[in-house]
């Protein structure tokens, strides 16, 4: 074992007795015994035990821990702590920006224990309510987070489509001549990217000389296809090279999962190696109505009748769950109202973080009777307009809403989310979102299974029985459009249009730039083939006043 190994063990050691907040006598030694250790002319292996305990700097407690270091190749105090420390945690140290005393804030007061949620947490505005994180802080991290996380070679669909964009431009900039069509996962609009694919009637020779010489990487080089791998972006660019005649084939065949497309070699009996024109023809000479490539998914599909066109993100009429500046959010109601109508939208939603959710500076009794009242001069101002009044009310652990019946019927509507004690079996959580659900005053059911894409699973549920009790209690599913949520996932989507539930796409903004993550929800819902009749969010106003009647009606 060398120096550097056995410094970098010490000074683990020591941020990790910060984090956890224990002796910071003790962490500090190690901090400084690490810094020593690192200086030294000599390798610690090379010297006799008793030379290691006289070296300035290193005593007692320090030379018997080199030493059982150099004899085991462990440390048991380390490995100790590492087993009492959450991975993500641990990860958290190679982020700029944030050391052992702010992870342990992060930890210990904010509850957070992935960079996923920390992640979120940032674009919540939430860190700033802590002493030390500032505005710039907040960014600081931020930014380093989404840099790390891009090195690991997953990305959000938001994160990546502007790369995507930008490439294609580029490629088709360097070859005029050629055709660059995007396929695969992205044209899918799969939530979660993991690689960026094109059909293209660019050779590989002539691709391989134009990456390799801008320090990219061939990952596969087969007939008809090659990828790369770049370093500044971690993602596999993929190449389906053909000729022109072959482009419609190819592209067909790439933009279908592998379940869809094997069903439809089966059904339709598709010869590959007759050219087409389009993906249109491709699917005329089956006997099909055209399948939009988002939808080429399960088999199913292929033998439903014709749906009418899937939701358009044009066909979001109004903001339905958004935080302003009373509980966590950016921006003032009247800011977030007077976007809203700019943008051409009906009516906003505002549902401010509950009572107990202290740590998003959730709205007391009190507080709630200020809101209100604004809303009220709010909306005499700018009627048409409307602002309707909400709350994200938080599922508390026994499943019960945050506030007595008596402050909830002052409501329009109720989002009834879970947002504590995420760490629960299915059973627990059931329990939790049945109440919920069967309770009068809950509305919509907020981000249901509290999922983080690529950063936290979301606790266990039993979707049917969600979707089959939202039915029985009119209440509507939220699809969170945040790009790190899209939740309810989309693969029920289906399930609970079957059942007559509607979904709800909204933004859970917590500023006005929120509004447009409303898009991200709109491109998985397609997926699922939602339409906006079937989507609350697409409700004039004059509709969704009707809902809201409805919804007040539950309650006698
Ligand atoms: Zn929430
Ligand atoms: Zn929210």
């Amino acid at each position: 074992m060398d120096n550097y190994t056995i410094a970098d063990n010490f000074s683990l050691l020591g941020k990790l007795l910060d984090i956890h907040g224990d002796n910071g006598f003790k962490a500090k030694s190690y901090a400084s015994a690490a810094f020593t250790i690192e200086k030294l002319p000599v390798q610690l292996s090379e010297l006799k035990p008793a030379d290691i305990f006289v070296i300035k700097g290193i005593g007692n407690t320090i030379g018997t821990k080199i030493i059982e270091q150099l004899e085991t190749g462990k440390m048991e105090a380390l490995d100790e702590i590492l087993s009492k420390t959450p991975p993500g945690i641990i990860e958290m140290l190679s982020i700029k920006g944030i050391g052992p005393k702010k992870i342990s804030t992060i930890w210990k007061e904010l509850e957070i224990e992935t960079l996923g949620e920390l992640l979120y947490a940032c674009s919540e505005n939430r860190l700033t309510l802590y002493k030390g994180f500032g505005e710039k802080t907040q960014q600081n991290i931020k930014e380093s987070i989404e840099f790390y996380m891009g090195n690991l070679g997953s990305y959000l669909y938001q994160q990546i489509e502007p790369f995507a964009a930008d490439i294609t431009e580029k490629m088709k900039g360097e070859w005029k001549e050629n055709v660059f069509l995007l396929t695969g996962e992205f044209r899918r609009q799969m939530e979660v990217i993991e690689k960026l694919e094109w059909v293209t009637t660019c050779s590989p020779s002539s691709l391989e000389t134009f990456f390799t010489s801008n320090g990219f990487e061939i990952k596969t080089d087969e007939i008809g296809y090659i990828s790369f791998k770049g370093k500044e972006k971690n993602i596999t660019l993929g190449f389906y090279c053909c000729d022109e005649k072959n482009v419609s084939n190819k592209l067909f065949a790439t933009s279908c999962s592998e379940e869809f497309l094997l069903a439809w070699k089966k059904k339709t009996k598709w010869d590959e190696t007759k050219p087409f024109s389009s993906e249109e023809d491709i699917f005329s000479a089956g006997n099909c109505s055209f399948i939009p490539a988002y939808e080429r998914e399960k088999a199913e599909v292929i033998s439903r009748p014709p749906s009418s066109q899937p939701i358009q993100p044009g066909d979001i009429a109004g903001i339905i769950h958004s935080h302003s500046k009373w509980s966590d959010g950016v921006n003032s109601i009247d800011e977030m109202a007077k976007a809203a109508i700019e943008q051409g939208l009906q009516y906003l939603v505002i549902s401010d973080h509950s009572k107990t959710a202290f740590y998003a500076n959730g709205l007391n009794e009190e507080r709630l009777k200020a809101q209100h009242a604004q809303i009220d001069e709010l909306n005499a101002k700018l009627a048409p307009f409307r602002i309707f009044k909400s709350i994200e009310s938080d599922i508390l652990n026994d499943g019960s809403l945050d506030y007595s019946n008596d402050v909830l019927a002052g409501f329009d509507i109720v989002i009834a989310s879970i947002h504590s004690n995420l760490k629960m079996p299915e059973e627990k959580a059931m329990m939790r979102l049945m109440n919920a659900i069967s309770n009068p005053y809950t509305s919509i059911l907020g981000h249901m299974t509290g999922r983080l894409l690529l950063s936290r699973a979301g606790y266990p549920v039993d979707h049917e029985k969600i979707i089959n009790a939202c039915a029985a209690h009119n209440v509507v599913i939220e699809l969170n459009a945040h790009p790190r949520r899209l939740d309810i996932d989309w693969r029920w989507i289906s399930k609970a249009i079957e059942k007559n539930v509607l979904i709800s796409i909204d933004p859970d903004a917590h500023s006005i730039d929120g509004y447009a993550d409303c898009r991200y929800g709109v491109l998985v819902a397609q997926k699922a083939g939602l339409t906006k009749e079937k989507n609350l969010s697409s409700f004039s106003l004059q509709q969704f006043e009707a809902f809201v009647a409805t919804q007040k009606s539950k309650r006698k």
